[in-house]
């Protein structure tokens, strides 16, 4: 991993940690302070108001972002790019096609194939993040926009 993704780990963690609240789950109650003020535990989960609640924050980001977030539409952009590299339209008998709808009529396997590399190559390169493993991904500068906006000031 490259070190620009650390950083939006960790601002996102930040992020994660303002929106939710700690939670003794032994006492099923909020521990606002970081410490169960009944049972005296600081081994606390952490309680997304309206989700849940479990331990840590790397199943907070996802519902965070999912909330706030457009998923990339990784079908429309690699459409775009391949219409970009290949503008020209081509001619079947009488029938004209652009090349898009060509490749994706005449071949769809090779279609899916090669949007799954295209995906690859944009989530190694950086431009595309998943924060669940790959089910959804969102452009890094709407994720960066969103850290931006969200990230906790620290006081002054
Ligand atoms: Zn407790």
């Amino acid at each position: 991993m490259e070190a620009i993704d650390t950083e939006i780990i960790a601002a996102l963690t930040a992020i994660a940690t303002s929106k939710s609240i700690p939670f003794c789950y032994g006492c099923y109650t909020r521990a606002v302070t970081g410490r169960c003020t009944t049972c005296g535990s600081d081994d606390l989960m952490r309680e997304l108001p309206g989700i849940g609640v479990e331990y840590g924050c790397d199943w907070v980001i996802p519902d965070i972002l999912n909330a706030a977030l457009t998923a990339a539409n990784t079908e429309d952009a690699f459409e775009q790019s391949i219409a970009g590299c290949y503008p020209e339209t081509v001619q079947i008998g009488w029938l004209t096609y652009d090349t898009v709808s060509a490749i994706k009529e005449l071949d769809p396997v090779s279609w899916s194939l090669a949007h799954s590399e295209w995906l690859d190559s944009e989530v190694s390169d950086g431009n595309l993040l998943s924060f669940d493993g790959g089910g959804t991904h969102y452009w890094r500068t709407d994720v960066e926009d969103f850290i931006e906006a969200e990230e906790p000031q620290p006081e002054s």
